[in-house]
């Protein structure tokens, strides 16, 4: 047929905000659209360093994908995408090919390890719910070894490597946390330790520094051990060696440190910077008007030139004005400039402690605590309206 067809590839931010975008704009029989994901849920990725840590359920962190979009209007393929080939516009998936008009690729990010050595094979990552699975498990299971051999001290450290957004959520949570699991496991708290190694000269960085302060304060007080300015030089299967040649050992590290891009868009023969594209304005890949790359894969400047860091609210910002702009494309109209509209930031430091800033305005404490969850709020209501809220909302 003539019909345009459409991919969007990954259903995490970016790619659901499309998806629900163009089944809003498109008229029938306009476009055919598929999205393709490796799960049939969408996970809230802001959100997983609770589940990691234990402190919150799978199940407020995901949301199965047909019940945010209409299947009637969007075919859904539970896929695993293994390759962009951009000269015959065809996306092969594990299971079969798909060929397109126009693609969308919104694959997001991996773990960057920088090539520490070690660090891919010793190191678990907050990436997915099967990777937070893991962390939890791992966790509870060095308690209960412990409990069999009290000679591994070690097993009750905990090092977090990076200290930006989600190095410091988790650190947060997992903080919360760890009282539970010594009164579970019959362990004195006074054993456990959660070091948070960061090699940038403070946590996170770009963040107000008197935020920065007063999270690290509420952090310490939980009992946090920080090593700023430190780099991570290797990771054994005994622990980490710092850049002092301190040894912290221990059987947990959790690499927070570093996000690439996808190496799917590498392997396409996209120019790349750590797997990210410099895309256009109107959010599509250079000398390619057919393909939008959006979230985590993609390379955005502001006007002082600095790259947008990548972020779930830029991603699905960048969702709705890419779901325009293939649109206005069939339809042989202008396309729209992506802007960004920086909504604020927060960042949550356990329970009922966050910080935030928007615009000029700083939060803190239990204030900055109640945003995190109205940000939380606002992204069920966008995506699933009032009963996603009601099902996946966490109201206290
Ligand atoms: P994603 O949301 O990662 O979605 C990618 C999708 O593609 C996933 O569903 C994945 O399963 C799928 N996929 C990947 N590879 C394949 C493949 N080969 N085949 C098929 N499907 C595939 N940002 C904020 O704005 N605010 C926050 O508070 C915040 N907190 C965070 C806390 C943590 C712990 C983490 C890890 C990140 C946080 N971020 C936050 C960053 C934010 O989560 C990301 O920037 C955002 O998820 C990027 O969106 P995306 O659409 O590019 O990709």
């Amino acid at each position: 047929s003539s019909i345009p067809k459409i991919v969007v590839l990954g259903a995490g931010y970016g790619g659901i905000l499309t998806a629900q975008k163009l089944q809003k704009e498109l008229n029938y029989n306009e476009a055919d659209v598929t999205l393709v994901n490796r799960h049939d849920y969408h996970y809230f990725t802001t959100h997983l360093h609770m589940p990691a840590a234990g402190t919150d359920s799978i199940d407020h962190t995901r949301v199965q994908i047909s019940k945010l979009i209409d299947e009637f209007k969007i075919d859904l393929v539970k896929s695993n995408v293994q390759e962009i080939r951009l000269y015959d516009k065809k996306v092969i998936l594990e299971d079969g090919t798909l060929s397109y008009d126009y693609l969308i690729i919104a694959l997001g990010g991996e773990p960057e390890s920088f090539g520490i050595p070690g660090l891919a094979e010793h190191a678990m990552t907050i990436r997915s719910i099967n990777s937070v699975r893991l962390i939890r498990q791992h966790i509870e299971y060095q308690f209960a070894r412990y409990k069999m051999d009290e000679n591994r001290k070690d097993r009750l450290n905990f090092v977090i490597g990076g200290a930006g957004f989600s190095g410091i959520e988790f650190v947060a949570e997992l903080a919360d946390r760890i009282p539970g699991l010594c009164k579970e496991y019959d362990v004195d708290p006074a054993l456990v330790h959660i070091y948070n190694v960061e090699a940038a000269p403070t946590a996170l960085p770009g963040f107000d520094p008197e935020l920065v302060e007063y999270a690290m304060d509420v952090l310490k007080k939980k009992g946090v051990t920080f090593k700023i300015g430190t780099a991570i030089k290797e990771c054994t299967p005994k622990g980490v060696i710092l850049a002092t040649d301190e040894e912290i050992k221990s059987a947990t590290v959790i690499w927070t440190g570093g996000i690439r891009g996808n190496r799917l868009v590498d392997a396409a023969g996209f120019e790349t910077m750590r797997g990210r594209v410099k895309i256009d304005e109107y959010l599509r890949a250079p000398g390619h008007e057919n393909v939008f790359i959006i979230g985590d894969n993609s390379l955005m400047f502001n006007e002082e030139g600095r790259p947008y860091p990548p972020t779930a609210q830029i991603a699905m910002q960048q969702g709705v004005i890419c779901a325009h702009n293939v649109v206005a494309s069939i339809r042989n109209q202008q396309p729209k400039k992506f802007v960004f509209s920086n909504k604020g930031t927060v960042a949550s430091l356990g329970k009922g402690e966050a910080i935030a800033t928007v615009g000029t305005k700083k939060f803190k404490g239990w204030t900055a605590a109640q945003l995190k969850k109205l940000v939380d709020m606002r992204y069920l209501f966008i995506i699933g309206g009032i009963p996603l809220v009601l099902r996946k909302g966490r109201f206290f």
